[in-house]
């Protein structure tokens, strides 16, 4: 019999700063190091690395 395993994932921003157990709907992959983040967390590190790298085009209008 095979058994399905789901993977559920939380975000890291809100059970690292806040304690909440909240679904991660994306994944961050930085070197050796990953993150898995809720909507809003993730929106925040994209438009984040985007600014860093110098493109703030695509993330202005998601606010
Ligand atoms: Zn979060």
């Amino acid at each position: 019999m095979a058994r399905k395993v789901i993977e559920k994932l939380d975000c890291d921003g809100c059970l690292k700063k806040e304690g909440r157990e909240v679904d991660a709907v994306m994944k961050l992959i930085i070197g050796p190091d990953e993150y898995h983040l809720c909507e809003s967390h993730g929106e925040k590190f994209r438009s984040l690395i985007a600014e860093a790298l110098g493109n703030t085009t695509d993330t202005a209008q998601s606010a």
